[in-house]
C-alpha cells in the first residue's frame, strides 16, 4: 500500500517551501489511496517545542491535508537504539572520538590539497584499549554508519536517474557523543517500520538520500522510491531561505490568503503544466502529476497568491463566509446583498471591512473640483435612506433631467462622491446598502 509521510521538526513554524513536501506527499497517498503519516522530527529535545509541533497541525488543518497518522520521534528512542544495535552486529556502526576542531582540521587539509573533505575513518584503526581511553579523556564518542564504497543509484521520480558514489560522502553520524539520536537513524528507522513506500522531499537532500539507501538496506527494509523537488527561490531567483521566515503558513493566512488559493499555487509552480485554480482537493489531486516537475529551482513569488486569493472569494456563497459577515456587523436580512455586491470587489476577507464600512458610515465623498457644483446638486435630489432596488435609476434620471448630464459624466461623479472610489460594485446593488446619506 502506498504511503508516505510529511515529516517537519517541530522547531519552528512551517513555510511555503515545507507546504511543497507536505502537499505532494499527501497528495501521492491521497491519489493512491494510501496512508499519509504526519512524523514529527522532534530527537532534538532543546529545539523542539510542542508550541510547534501544535501549529503545525493547525496549520495543515487549515489547508485540509490531513493526516492517517501521526508519529513522534521522541517516543520510538527505544527502537532507534534497537536499530542502532543491529547496525553494530553487522560491523556497520563505529565509534568515533574527534573533536570537532580536528574533524575541520581534517577537513581543511584535504581541501588544501584539492581533495574532496571526506572523513578519513581513522577511528576505524583504533584499538579497544585506545577507544578506551579517549573515552575516558573526552567521553562517549560519536557513531558513524560505515558505507560501502560503491555507487549507490536510484532512480527520483523527479530528478531522474542519480548515482553518488558513496566514498565520496563521509560516514554518517547517527548517534552523538550525548547519546541523542540524530535525523538520519531516526527517519530511516521510521521509513522501514512504518512501510514508507514514497518519499519526497526537498533537493537539499539527495545526498542524505545516498546514505539512507544504505543504512534501509543494512537494517533489511524496503527501500522506498524517492523524490527530490527544487527548492524555492524569491522571484529574481534570489535565495528564499532567509525570507521563509516571512512566509510561514501562519504569516500567509494572517494576510487573508485562501488555502485553495495556496494549495493550487503550489501543486503546480515548477512543474510543467499552468497554474490554475483548483475547485476544491479533488480537483487538485486530478490534476496532480509528480512526474510534471522540473530539476530548476522553481520562483515564488508571494504576490501571486492574491490574484488566486480573490478568485476564491469571488466563487464563495454567503453560507462560507456568513461568520465573517456577521461579525462585520451586517444585519442578517442584507448579508446576502452585502456579500453578492463586495465578494467581486476584494481581494482578500479583511477588505469585506472597508467596504461594510463605508455602507454602514459613509465614505468622505471624492470629488472633483469642477464637479463640486454639480454633486451637491445631485446630493440635494437624493433623499434620505432606506434605499431600494430602483433608487439609483430614479436618482439619476432626476438629476439627469436637472443637469442635463449623462453618461460618464453624470454616473462617474456620483460613483465617486457615493463610495469615494473610482471603482467597485454596480451602483444599483450599492445604494440599497446604504445606511446613511451621502455628503459632501
Ligand atoms: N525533518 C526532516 C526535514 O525537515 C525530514 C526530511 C525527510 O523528509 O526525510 O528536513
Amino acid at each position: 500500500m502506498t504511503t508516505t509521510r510529511f515529516a517537519p521538526s517541530p522547531t519552528g513554524y512551517i513555510h511555503v517551501g515545507n507546504l511543497r513536501t507536505a502537499l505532494f506527499n499527501y497528495m501521492i497517498a491521497r491519489k493512491a489511496g494510501g496512508t499519509f503519516i504526519l512524523r514529527l522530527d522532534d530527537t532534538d529535545p532543546e529545539r523542539s517545542k510542542q508550541e510547534y509541533a501544535d501549529a503545525i497541525q493547525e496549520d495543515l488543518e487549515w489547508l485540509g491535508l490531513t493526516w492517517d497518522r501521526i508519529e513522534r520521534q521522541s517516543a520510538r528512542l527505544d527502537r532507534y537504539e534497537e536499530a542502532a544495535q543491529t547496525l553494530r552486529d553487522k560491523g556497520r556502526f563505529y565509534e568515533a572520538f574527534e573533536t570537532p576542531t580536528e574533524l575541520d582540521l581534517k577537513r581543511k587539509k584535504l581541501l588544501n590539497m584539492g581533495r574532496p573533505p571526506v572523513y578519513d575513518r581513522a577511528a576505524l584503526d583504533l584499538s579497544d584499549e585506545q577507544k578506551a581511553a579517549l573515552r575516558a579523556e573526552r567521553g562517549n564518542g560519536v557513531w558513524r554508519f560505515k558505507l560501502d564504497h560503491e555507487r549507490i543509484e536510484w532512480t527520483d521520480g523527479i530528478l531522474g536517474d542519480l548515482s553518488i558514489d558513496a566514498a565520496s560522502v563521509s560516514d554518517p553520524v547517527l548517534i552523538r557523543g550525548d547519546g541523542q539520536f540524530l535525523y538520519t537513524l531516526a527517519s530511516v528507522c521510521d521509513d522501514v517500520d512504518f512501510g514508507v513506500t514514497h518519499v519526497v522531499r526537498g533537493s537539499d537532500h539527495v545526498t542524505n538520500t545516498a546514505t539512507q539507501i544504505q543504512i534501509i538496506q543494512a537494517l533489511g527494509g524496503a527501500v522506498p522510491a524517492f523524490a527530490h523537488h527544487s527548492l524555492l527561490t524569491g522571484p529574481q531567483g534570489e535565495a528564499l531561505s532567509k525570507r521563509l521566515g516571512t512566509l510561514s503558513l501562519r504569516d500567509l493566512r494572517a494576510q487573508g490568503v485562501e488555502p485553495m488559493a495556496l494549495l493550487s499555487l503550489m501543486a503546480r509552480l515548477g512543474s510543467s503544466q499552468p497554474i490554475e485554480l483548483a475547485r476544491d482537493m479533488d480537483e487538485l489531486l486530478a490534476g496532480f502529476d509528480l512526474s510534471s516537475f522540473g530539476a530548476a529551482p522553481t520562483k515564488f513569488d508571494v504576490n501571486d497568491l492574491f490574484p488566486l486569493t480573490a478568485r476564491v472569494l469571488h466563487d464563495l456563497p454567503l453560507s462560507a463566509v456568513a461568520d465573517d459577515v456577521a461579525a462585520l456587523g451586517v444585519p442578517a436580512d442584507k448579508a446576502e446583498a452585502f456579500w453578492n455586491v463586495v465578494r467581486e470587489n476584494i481581494t482578500v476577507k479583511a477588505d469585506m471591512a472597508a467596504w461594510w464600512d463605508l455602507f454602514a458610515n459613509g465614505a468622505p465623498a471624492l470629488v472633483d473640483d469642477a464637479d463640486r457644483e454639480f454633486v451637491a446638486q445631485a446630493l440635494d435630489l437624493l433623499p434620505a435612506p432606506p434605499y431600494a432596488a430602483d433608487s439609483w435609476a430614479n436618482w439619476t434620471a432626476a438629476v439627469k433631467d436637472a443637469t442635463g448630464r449623462k453618461g460618464k459624466g453624470l454616473f462617474m461623479p456620483l460613483r465617486k462622491a457615493v463610495t469615494g472610489r473610482e471603482r467597485g460594485p454596480e451602483m444599483a446593488d450599492v445604494l440599497p446598502l446604504l445606511q446613511v446619506k451621502p455628503q459632501l
